[in-house]
Parts: structure tokens; sequence; C-alpha cells
């Protein structure tokens, strides 16, 4: 079998490949806009590309995407994918759909290595990175597995693992599924790429000119805090986090997310909201406050509702928008933070 799958390679790689195996350019387009385009995935379904061209090509390269081990429904509409890889890792992505959305939680990692100490996949730490493949791949089975007529409409990276530690990964998964003319061909502005606060990242990132939305993992407002709980804290500070985000590029009326999960007794207070509203002052931020979802072995609690509530009055009066995300599929280990699949031996 070729290791070399088309998926995940851009629109402009298939061109070369298929100059490679002797055929114009023109071919590679039409190879693309199968794929992602069109959603076919069998060669021998590309009537309009030569018999010749298409068996040179199962030479070369194989189309191969992950496989879906299991789906499991949540009462509250979403489900959680477990997708197997091909050395037999797993990761899982979720869907979640909402009125006239439905949005797909995409993993970038197997595993993740930055340990935060309220996070169930941080306990795994970092098996490997996912390939672009891998990655599209996600985006791929889930539109096939909705119904005729549905397709995600929104991607987050915020599945298993740190986006930004991925990042040539990243990037290239971002460039397809964005490509208008023959990639996948998802507004920018529909994807939103999550991070624990890699500043050196987030800065090269703003460079690429990608359009997508930042998220910003915050979850507290002052180092001694945010150091307990990030260990990323301690190598990049919140002075050089927040001005690596007021340096991200923003178009008109585009502005950064910050998460910040709610545990009870830790950063909750009245104080912590008046301090993140202090440390947004002048950020073009919204606020997603997450109650925190629990697992066995976790040292935190949710906090009660009103002292949820409390501490977003705070930051709305200080006028910052903020909503309170009750994560999907809790029932079913797929909300934020509670992605863990076993590893094989
Ligand atoms: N590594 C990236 C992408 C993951 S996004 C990042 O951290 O941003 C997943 C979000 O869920 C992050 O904001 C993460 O901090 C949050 N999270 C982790 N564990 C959680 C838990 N138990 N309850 C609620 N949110 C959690």
């Amino acid at each position: 079998m070729s290791e070399l799958n088309l998926v995940g390679l851009l629109p402009a790689q298939m061109e070369d490949l298929a100059v490679e195996l002797g055929a114009s350019r023109y071919r590679g387009r039409q190879l693309a806009t199968w794929i992602y385009r069109k959603g076919v995935f069998d060669l021998q379904a590309m009537s309009d590309l030569p018999r010749d061209f298409r068996s040179r090509l199962a030479e070369r390269a194989r189309i191969a995407l992950p496989e879906v081990e299991r789906v499991t429904p949540s009462q509250d509409g979403s489900k959680k994918l477990v997708l197997r890889l091909d050395d037999g890792a797993r990761v899982s992505a979720v869907l979640m759909p909402d009125d006239d959305r439905i949005t797909l939680c995409l993993s970038t990692q197997v595993g993740c290595g930055f340990a935060c100490e309220f996070c169930l996949t941080g306990t795994m730490g970092l098996e490997r990175n996912l390939t672009p493949d891998e990655i599209v791949g996600q985006l791929l089975v889930a539109n096939r597995l909705l119904d005729a007529g549905q397709r995600v409409t929104h991607l987050v990276f915020m599945g298993m693992g740190e986006p930004l530690a991925n990042y040539p990964a990243l990037v290239q998964s971002i460039r397809i599924l964005t490509d208008a003319k023959l990639g996948v061909g998802y507004s920018p502005r529909r994807l939103t790429v999550s991070t624990v606060g890699l500043v050196s990242a987030i800065e090269r990132l703003g460079r690429e000119n990608l359009k997508v939305n930042l998220a910003i993992s915050l979850h507290a407002a002052s180092d001694e805090v945010r150091s307990r709980l990030m260990p990323i804290n301690r190598s990049w500070p919140l002075a050089s986090l927040m001005a690596a985000v007021r340096r991200y590029p923003l178009a008109a009326r585009q502005r950064v997310f910050f998460e910040y999960v709610m545990l009870d007794g830790v950063n909750d207070g009245a104080d912590d909201a008046r301090a993140l509203a202090r440390l947004l002052r002048g950020v073009r931020a919204k606020v997603n406050l997450i109650p925190f979802n629990g697992w066995e072995g976790a040292a935190f609690a949710r906090p009660p509702l009103p002292r949820i509530l409390a501490f977003q009055s705070i930051l709305l009066d200080a006028g910052i928008t903020t909503t309170v995300r009750w994560s999907k599929g809790e029932d079913i280990g797929a909300a934020c933070g509670q992605l863990r699949e076993p590893v094989p031996a």
C-alpha cells in the first residue's frame, strides 16, 4: 500500500503530482475538486479523469480517511466520533448541532503535552502529532456521516491536543479547508484555533494571514493562579500572551475569544472577574465561561450556578461580551477537557 495519501495534499500539490505522473496540472485540479468539493474518495468514480492517469495515480497514492470506530450520540444532540488512525491510535471529533449551525470540534494531536491541571486529555501526555490528512480527514468523515443536504458549518480546533504545537500540519489543514476554489471551501471566519497560549506561534499564525479566529484558553487573570493551573504560563506569562493577542490581526468586527473554565473556589470569585475585566481592557474580546466538566480523579469542582452568573455579570457590566458555554456531550465523555481514548499497547 502506498504511503502517500491524497487527502491532506494542497490542491497545488495535487497539480504537481499530476505533472509528475505525466498529466497536466488541470488533472490535479480535477482531482482536488473530486476529493475536497464533491467528497468522492474512490478513484474509480472520478469519471472525467483518464483511465491511465487513474491507474498511475493508484500505484502512487491512495485516498484514505480515518476509520470511524464508534459514534456515540449524546442526549443533547451532539455526537462523539471515535476515529481509529492507521497506526491504531485513536482520536475523537465531536459533532455539535445547534439551531442552524453544525460545529465540528477537531483534534490535532494524539494526547497533549501541556498538562493543564483540570484537563483529562492532559493526563495522557503527548503521543504524537496528527498529520494533515488525519486532521482534514476528521471533517471529511464527519460530513459523510451527516444526512444528505447537511454539512458541518463551523470548525473549532478544540479537541485533543494543542493545535499550535503541531504548527505545519495545522496550517496545511487550514489552507486545504479554506481554499475557496479547489479546497473544501470554508470561510476562514468559520474556523477557530484554540491555544494554551504559545506566544511565538500565535505571532507566526498572525503573519500567515489565514484570517481564522483565535481563541485563548485563559482560565485565570493572574500569573499566580494561571501558572498553577497551566504549566505553559511559566514559560509565557500573561503579559507576553496579552501582548501577542493585541498584535493578532483582526478583521472588522472580528474578536478574539477567551475561554475561561470555571473552577470552584479557584478562579471564580468577584475579584477574579474584576481582574479579568482589567486584563481585557482595550482588547476586542469575547469571553466564554466554561463550567468545569468533571472526570474521575479531578481535583476540581464546578462552582454553583449563582457564582457563575455573578462572575458573568461583572464582565458584562465592564462592557465585555460574555457567554456561559455549557459544554456539549458531557454524558458521553465528549465535553471540553473530557476527551481521552485508550492508547493501543
Ligand atoms: N489545547 C488547546 C485546544 C483544546 S480546547 C487549548 O487548550 O486551547 C479545549 C478547551 O477546553 C480548552 O479551553 C481547555 O482549557 C478546556 N478544558 C479542559 N479541560 C476542561 C474541563 N475539565 N472542563 C471544562 N473545560 C476544560
